[in-house]
C-alpha cells in the first residue's frame, strides 16, 4: 500500500522538539523527506539522528529573514528537492508569561518576532517553491481564543497565526495551494513542561478528557492537513486540546 505521504517534501520550522519532533518523525513514517529547522545545532544533531533516514537538519532563527532565506536555499539546493515543497509547516514558537502591567519591550518583542514575524516570514520566503497541490499548516494555540491569566502576549500573537491563515487563504486564491492552522491545547512538550507541575495538574483537571495531550497526538492531525485526506480543507483551524477550548 502506498503511504500517505510517500515522496513529498516537507519542512518544518521549530522541527527538532516537541511538537515539530513528533510531526517529523510522523512525515518520514509516511513516507515524506523533511526538513528541519530549530535554533540550536546539537538539539538539531540528536532529531535528525532520531528520525533517521530522510531528514535534513537546517541552523536557522526564524525571528531572522536571512536564516530563512538560507533554510529555503539550502532546500532549494538538495539533491532530494524536485521543485517544490509539497508541505510546509510553520510551527517554531515560544511561549512567554505576561501578566498585565509586567510586559517588557524585550519580551513582546521576542514574542512577535518569532511566533508572527517568524510566521509571516517563513510563508513569504517560501512561497516561490510552493505550487499547486502544496499544503501549508500554521501552528496557533487555543490561547488564541480563550482567555488565560498571564497570556496576553503569547495569545495575541497567535491570533495573528490565525488570521494570517484566513487572508492567505484568500490571497492563494486560484493557486491550489492550501493554508490551516492547527490549534494545540495542553501538549507535553518541553514548553509546556516549563508551566510546572502544580499549573499542570489545574490545567489537566479543567481538560474534558482529562489529561495533557501527546505531542504525536498533534501529529496525527498536522498528517491529515498535510495529505490528500484533506484535499478541500483551507482556511480551517482544527483545535487540538481534549475540548478545553470549549469551557
Ligand atoms: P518546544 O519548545 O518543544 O518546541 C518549540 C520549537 O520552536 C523548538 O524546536 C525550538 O527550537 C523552535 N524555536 C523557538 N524559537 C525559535 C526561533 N527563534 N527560531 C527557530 N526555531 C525556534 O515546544 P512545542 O510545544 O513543541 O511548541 C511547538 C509549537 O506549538 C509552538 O508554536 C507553540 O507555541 C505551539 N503550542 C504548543 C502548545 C503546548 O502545550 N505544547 C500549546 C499550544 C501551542
Amino acid at each position: 500500500m502506498t503511504k500517505s505521504l510517500q515522496g513529498k517534501i516537507a519542512v518544518i520550522t521549530g522541527g527538532n522538539s516537541g511538537i515539530g519532533l513528533a510531526i517529523a518523525k510522523r512525515f518520514v513514517a509516511d513516507g515524506a523527506t523533511v526538513f528541519i529547522s530549530g535554533r540550536r545545532k546539537e538539539q538539531l544533531d540528536k532529531a535528525v539522528s532520531e528520525i533517521g533516514a530522510n531528514s535534513i537538519a537546517v541552523q536557522a532563527d526564524v525571528s531572522k529573514i536571512e536564516d530563512i532565506k538560507h533554510l529555503f536555499e539550502v532546500v532549494k539546493s538538495s539533491k532530494a528537492f524536485k521543485g517544490k515543497i509539497d508541505i510546509l509547516i510553520a510551527n517554531a514558537g515560544t511561549g512567554g508569561f505576561s501578566p498585565l502591567g509586567e510586559t517588557s519591550e524585550q519580551s513582546y518583542e521576542n514574542v512577535f518576532d518569532i511566533n508572527v514575524k517568524g510566521v509571516i516570514f517563513t510563508v513569504e520566503e517560501a512561497l516561490p517553491l510552493l505550487g499547486n497541490g502544496s499544503s501549508v499548516i500554521l501552528t496557533s494555540s487555543i490561547a488564541a481564543f480563550k482567555g488565560l491569566q498571564g497570556s496576553a502576549i503569547y495569545g495575541a500573537s497567535k491570533a495573528a497565526v490565525r488570521s494570517l491563515a484566513r487572508s492567505w487563504t484568500a490571497d492563494l486564491k486560484g493557486k491550489g495551494i492550501r493554508v490551516n492552522v492547527v490549534s494545540p491545547g495542553p501538549i507535553d512538550t518541553p514548553m509546556f513542561a516549563q508551566v510546572g507541575e502544580e499549573t499542570t495538574e489545574m490545567i489537566r483537571q479543567m481538560i474534558p478528557l482529562g489529561r495533557i495531550g501527546e505531542p504525536e497526538e498533534a501529529a496525527n492531525v498536522y498528517a491529515f492537513l498535510a495529505s490528500d485526506e484533506s484535499s478541500f480543507l483551507t482556511g480551517a483551524d482544527i483545535q487540538v486540546d481534549g475540548g478545553l477550548a470549549q469551557l
